[in-house]
């Protein structure tokens, strides 16, 4: 079976994380210590990603003297203005923003504030909509956001808000086609322990940082919270995956139906995803097809990780 991109693409997956903070806003760590803790825990690249308001002097962090050949940065911030349907300002991930970015002015809204960086050549992602309680209506309104943000460890750990599905799958079910990433947002809340529990694997041909800024615009990544996934093959409604060792894997399209192979410690499953795409019943119930489809698998610890939609 053939394979699909980002798998059938050149390069190597290299791990990162595009949602993070420092003493630059409300973080406890200096700029330098959070790079340290990342590359001491094996990550390749990451986006320092301050509360870009005023409270903190319209922080962009400057991260560039971090780069090395073995670990890089991509300049970036998260992006705060009102007001989201529930009356709280937004929190929108700009990662690949120009270093002087400006402040937002007083009557920019989130929605300008978003389409201004991702203009400016940012990913633009919708930052924790659990947490921050998001309508279909506000992604809607960012139906121009280049992706989700899926799994947020810090909110799943404060207050057990860190999905961001219910909101990806609605907006796909209405033909947008956004990405799906996930990150830990940490602070380092020695608390909370918000660090290094979600991320992404980006396929680069390199660990330049405007290579990864492409793969991530281009959805050439997956999310994680430990599994790797090591190849996703398609021919016509036969699908192919292989990764590390888990208990299941599943492919779940637009509406209740999903295609499953579960066991202990499985590497490999090859599922007929027919009952996703294709108009069906099964018993009493009928199911429409759907466009789109992605890929979870779920470990012996329930550590998770996910395929962007695959259309
Ligand atoms: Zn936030
Ligand atoms: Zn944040």
């Amino acid at each position: 079976m053939p394979s699909i991109a980002p798998f059938s693409l050149p390069g190597k997956f290299y791990r990162g994380n595009i949602h993070t903070h420092s003493t630059l806003s409300d973080g406890l760590l200096e700029p330098q210590q959070v790079m340290e803790a990342y590359k001491d825990a094996g990550y390749d690249f990451l986006s320092l990603t301050d509360h870009f308001v005023s409270h903190f002097d319209w922080p962009v962090a400057d991260t560039r003297e971090f780069r090395s050949a073995s670990f890089t940065t991509i300049i970036g911030a998260e992006l705060h203005a009102p007001e989201n349907s529930v009356g709280e300002i937004w929190h929108i991930l700009a990662v690949g923003l120009p270093l002087d970015f400006a402040p937002a002015s007083e009557n920019e809204d989130g929605v300008a504030l978003a389409k201004r960086a991702q203009e400016a050549g940012a990913f633009v992602g919708i930052a924790h909509p659990l947490w921050s309680q998001l309508s279909i209506e506000d992604g809607l309104a960012l139906s121009f956001a280049d992706a989700v943000e899926v799994y947020n460890h810090g909110c799943a750990v404060e207050n057990d808000r860190g999905d961001g599905f219910y909101l990806l799958d609605q907006l796909l079910n209405k033909d947008l086609k956004m990405s799906a990433f996930a990150t830990d947002d940490a602070h380092f809340s020695s608390f909370d322990n918000d660090a290094f529990g979600g991320w992404v694997q980006v396929k680069s041909e390199s660990l330049d940082p405007d290579s990864l800024l492409a793969a991530l615009k281009a959805g050439h990544y997956y999310g994680s919270t430990g599994p790797v996934f090591q190849d996703v093959q398609i021919d016509g409604n036969q699908l192919h995956v292989e990764c590390s060792p888990v208990n299941a894997i599943i492919a779940q399209g637009g509406l209740s139906r999903s295609v499953v192979k579960k066991g202990q410690s499985i590497t490999s499953a090859t599922l007929d995803i027919s009952l996703l795409v294709e108009p069906k019943k099964t018993g009493w119930h009928p199911v429409s097809p759907s466009d789109w489809f992605r890929i979870t698998i779920l470990d012996d610890s329930g550590y998770r990780a996910w395929t962007n939609p695959i259309w």
